[in-house]
């Protein structure tokens, strides 16, 4: 059962924390919903986890309108874009997205920055690092990072949060450390820019396989599936 799950998951969030020396509440799960339906994602809610990924927009927005008709409490839920984002959909992702997990070139962030400002938002934003080498990954190249910090700074309508980045699927979650330990240290360096400071707050990484590693390496922001849904251990 998902309620189940949850409290399994929160568990071992607390070992991870402890061994880490962190504290439980800077730690936020996002329900990766990608092929789950609303009944589950509604069931995820009333587990008290009120923040949904998706990785599609026509996925998302399919879902947000069906579980306004549903849920009573609307307002609570806040929707994260995880996924790709492709610059014909921002003007829909606009409309229903609290924070775009996955922004990783300067013509996206423009094209988000301008859809905000028609609707009159302040779009929450992360930067996606392509910390592996693994060819199929979407993200912008570390090296490249500062770079594009410095760029969205100046588009008045984003609201530049933090950074994310998915790890390559390996057998032994240990071995996805050095690619979070990766995006920490990035966003050390960003936080030493003098316009940054220390506007950078989330770092999303950790996923159902490698959530507990993540969050010793800082995760601020973990982002779970098949935990959720699944029981996976
Ligand atoms: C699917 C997905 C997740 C969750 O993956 P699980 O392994 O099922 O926990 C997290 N982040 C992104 C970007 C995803 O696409």
């Amino acid at each position: 059962m998902i309620s189940n799950n949850i409290v399994d998951i929160k568990e071992r969030i607390k070992s991870a924390a402890l061994k880490a020396g962190r504290d439980i509440s800077e730690i936020v799960i996002i329900a990766a919903c990608k092929n789950r339906n609303t009944e589950q994602i509604k069931e995820v809610i009333d587990s008290g986890i009120v923040n949904i990924g998706e990785n599609r927009v026509q996925e998302a927005l399919l879902k947000y309108n069906q579980l306004l008709t549903i849920d009573h409490r609307p307002s609570t839920v806040r929707w994260h874009m995880i996924g790709h984002l492709q610059t014909n959909k921002v003007k829909q992702a606009v409309e229903i997205f609290d924070l775009i997990q996955t922004v990783d070139s300067f013509e996206l962030a423009k094209e988000i920055d301008k859809r905000a400002n028609q609707i009159n938002k302040i779009q929450r934003i992360l930067i996606e690092v392509k910390t592996s080498s693994e060819a199929t990954k979407t993200g912008i190249l570390p090296g490249e990072t500062e770079n594009l910090v410095q760029q969205v700074l100046n588009l008045p309508n984003l609201k530049l949060e933090g950074l994310m980045t998915v790890a390559p699927l390996v057998d032994d979650p240990e071995k996805t450390r050095p690619y979070f330990r990766k995006l920490r240290e990035l966003k050390i360096n960003i936080d030493r820019l003098p316009a940054t400071g220390d506007r950078l707050t989330i770092l999303s990484m950790g996923m159902s396989d490698d959530f507990e590693i993540a969050i010793e390496e800082g995760s601020t922001m973990i982002r779970l599936g098949r935990a959720i849904f699944e029981g996976v251990k």
